[in-house]
């Protein structure tokens, strides 16, 4: 028992008591935190100290429930019903207005699906759905009507997924996505990483996780050890889509993959009301490289049903794109792509 050694550290050391006292969050596990999480829009504005009626009209039950952790919330400003990161989560009355050309799969994954939960869609990579939960629910997800449901990963399924991969040497990559891999327990995650590091053909093992910047307590040593211990190159891509997700939690995080040689790419999602800013985007590349992470795609909004009230034109797409293009080395440019149901790959927005 070591509670003895750390009760008179704490009297002795009176600063760190304090530090626990202000914030909750820094002493809980990250299984902890993800129990915590806001669940209710009222308790959120609460904390955010706003006035519920300055907010556009909600959502009684949403369908899909609003979760938010605490940390992703500390980075929201209090008082601001219009604060970039809180408009990301909140369950809007308009979600439930049919809007044309917005439909339950945009993408065509259900076209694409290999196996149950093996989407194999682009050459020499397929993805992997390794859970349907995720940390955060994002209103604007195209994977927000996803029928998870039909897809649950029983381990015979899971067996046929990885035996497809297997049996198609063609595959190199192996995208583990979800919801979000990162949830997966650690033991979890172990066994399928050591089942696919099996595979000779596979090189190279990428996660699609917003945990990273979400959760960043996810990011343990033992997690970054796990990640960064089999032959193949690993890459993360993190999912940030204002400058203001990434606090100096998510930059150590960040910095503990990177000392590992683990890839960091980020990917945003154009929204409006949030990143729909030249200066933000900008703003938001700056910050990533800051954190050692590159910009790699920044998508035009899948038509998810629900999500129509954050989609912004083409025009207006391109003419951000070519704002930021012209202020930012190459380097620090995401690729504007928008992805087509049934295309080869992400296809690149042109004038
Ligand atoms: C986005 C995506 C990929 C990865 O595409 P990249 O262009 O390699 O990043 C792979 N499979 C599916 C189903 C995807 O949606
Ligand atoms: S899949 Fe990604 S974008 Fe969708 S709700 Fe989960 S974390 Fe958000």
């Amino acid at each position: 028992m070591d509670r003895f050694r750390y009760s008179t550290a704490l009297i002795r050391n009176k600063p760190l008591k304090t530090i626990d006292t202000l914030n909750p969050t820094a002493s809980e596990s990250w299984q902890q935190q993800l129990n915590h999480a806001f669940s209710q829009v009222d308790a959120l504005c609460h904390y955010l100290n706003i006035d519920m009626d300055s907010l556009p009209e909600l959502q009684a039950n949403a369908s899909f429930p609003v979760k938010v952790p605490r940390c992703f919330a500390d980075c929201m400003e209090p008082g601001n019903p219009d604060d970039p990161l809180l408009k990301q989560v909140l369950p809007l009355q308009e979600e439930n207005i049919a809007v044309a050309g917005f439909v339950s799969d945009p993408v065509g994954d259900l076209a694409a699906m290999a196996e149950a939960g093996l989407i194999h869609k682009y050459q020499g990579r397929a993805l992997l759905i390794t859970t349907a939960a995720c940390a955060i629910h994002c209103r604007y997800c195209f994977r927000r009507n996803f029928p998870y449901i039909d897809n649950q990963i029983t381990p015979q399924k899971r067996h046929r997924a990885l035996d497809y991969i297997a049996h198609h040497s063609e595959l190199e990559e192996i995208i583990l996505s979800g919801g979000d891999p990162l949830l997966l327990s650690d033991n979890k995650l172990e066994q399928l990483l050591e089942n696919l590091q099996k595979i000779p053909h596979i090189k190279r093992i990428r996660l699609h996780s917003r945990l990273p910047v979400v959760l960043p307590a996810r990011i343990t040593p033992h997690l970054v050890q796990l990640l960064a211990s089999g032959p193949q190159k690993t890459i993360l891509v993190l999912h940030a889509n204002h400058p203001n997700e990434l606090s100096a939690q998510v930059a150590v995080a960040c910095q503990q993959l990177k000392s590992r040689n683990i890839t960091l790419l980020n990917q945003s999602v154009l929204l409006k009301g949030v990143n729909d800013c030249a200066d933000t985007l900008y703003a938001l590349s700056e910050r990533l490289f800051e954190c050692d992470i590159l910009p790699y795609y920044l998508h035009q909004l899948d038509p998810a049903q629900g999500t129509a009230h954050f989609a912004i034109s083409d025009s207006k797409a391109l003419s951000l794109y070519h704002q930021i293009q012209s202020r930012l080395p190459g380097y620090l440019v995401p690729k504007l792509v928008r992805e087509i149901a049934g295309a080869a790959y992400k296809i690149p927005l042109m004038r």
